[in-house]
């Protein structure tokens, strides 16, 4: 890459910009980026994606070799989605060793608590990453998914009611009358027990809009979506609330657009000085 800058000054603030490093890749010889250091590279790799002025190329024989002997630095640890439109590293305009990156359908700890928790917590101690960003994107199918599920169960609730209702002489509603729990059926397959775990997300999103089609409920659930994993991040691991505490490492979400490709950053959780009390130190499925 060579850099076009003209003068000390502009030299020096592009260099700022890009992922900073010694050896042309970020390796264990460079100092780690405070969090707010890795959101302005981050968001500048991110516009140059927007632009389409994307600088990370492939990389040559020295800086694989650098990268294999040297280990890795990443400036920030990110929780995405699988969704194969959103590649992490591209779209924070990236290369090998700048991001750790941590994916599967809907960006969720809840059924994967033990390799995401334990993955961010090796992250932040062995790589001291201080950005870990919970990453939601629009038209997310894991949360579409989720959302038609809520709906169903929302309208079958409301059928069976309105059935007993009109079944029923007595103007008084049965009191043992409860409609299904979101996520209480019993899951069929692996992807249902997934798409259970997120249908409470459709559910406050559904409540926090008050109404709407399946597609805006969708929507805002992709955002309500984000919190719930940072929120979990802080509830079972004492290393990141030691850390996040002490300020020293900062958990925040943020939004792929996958029409415009900017990523819109939404900042801390609002229940993170409240979880921050939390006492537990491992998920709840590798708990005794
Ligand atoms: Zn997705």
């Amino acid at each position: 890459m060579v850099c076009t800058c003209q003068g000390e000054q502009a030299h020096h603030q592009h260099q700022q910009l890009v992922y900073p490093s010694k050896l042309g890749v970020r390796t264990k010889v460079d100092e780690p980026l405070s969090a707010s250091q890795a959101i302005e590279v981050l968001q500048a790799g991110n516009r140059r994606f927007v632009q389409g002025d994307v600088k990370a190329g492939g990389l040559g024989p020295d800086k694989r070799r650098a990268l294999a002997s040297h280990g890795q630095r990443p400036v920030a640890t990110v929780i995405g989605c699988a969704d194969s439109r959103c590649p992490v590293e591209q779209l924070f305009d990236a290369r090998p060793g700048d991001i750790f990156v941590l994916r599967n359908a809907g960006n969720t700890c809840t059924h994967a608590e033990g390799s995401m928790v334990g993955s961010v917590e090796y992250s932040v101690l062995n790589l001291e990453t201080k950005m870990i960003l919970v990453l939601g994107h629009t038209g997310c199918g894991a949360v579409m998914a989720a959302t038609k599920l809520f709906m169903e169960r929302h309208i079958e609730a409301t059928c069976q009611k309105d059935a007993q209702e009109s079944t029923d002489q007595s103007t008084e509603v049965s009191k043992s009358e409860q409609p299904p729990q979101p996520g209480s059926c019993k899951s069929r397959s692996t992807l249902l027990g997934l798409l259970d775990a997120l249908v409470p997300v459709a559910e406050l999103a559904c409540v926090e809009l008050g109404g709407g089609s399946i597609e805006e409920i969708a929507a805002h659930a992709v955002k309500v979506n984000v919190w719930p994993t940072i929120n979990f991040l802080l509830s079972y691991s004492l290393i990141i609330r030691e850390k996040v505490a002490s300020g020293e490492v900062e958990l925040q979400g943020a939004i792929y657009d996958m029409s415009s490709g900017a990523v819109e950053f939404l900042g801390q959780s609002p229940k993170q000085a409240q979880l921050l009390n939390s006492d537990a130190h491992v998920v709840p499925s590798m708990q005794a």
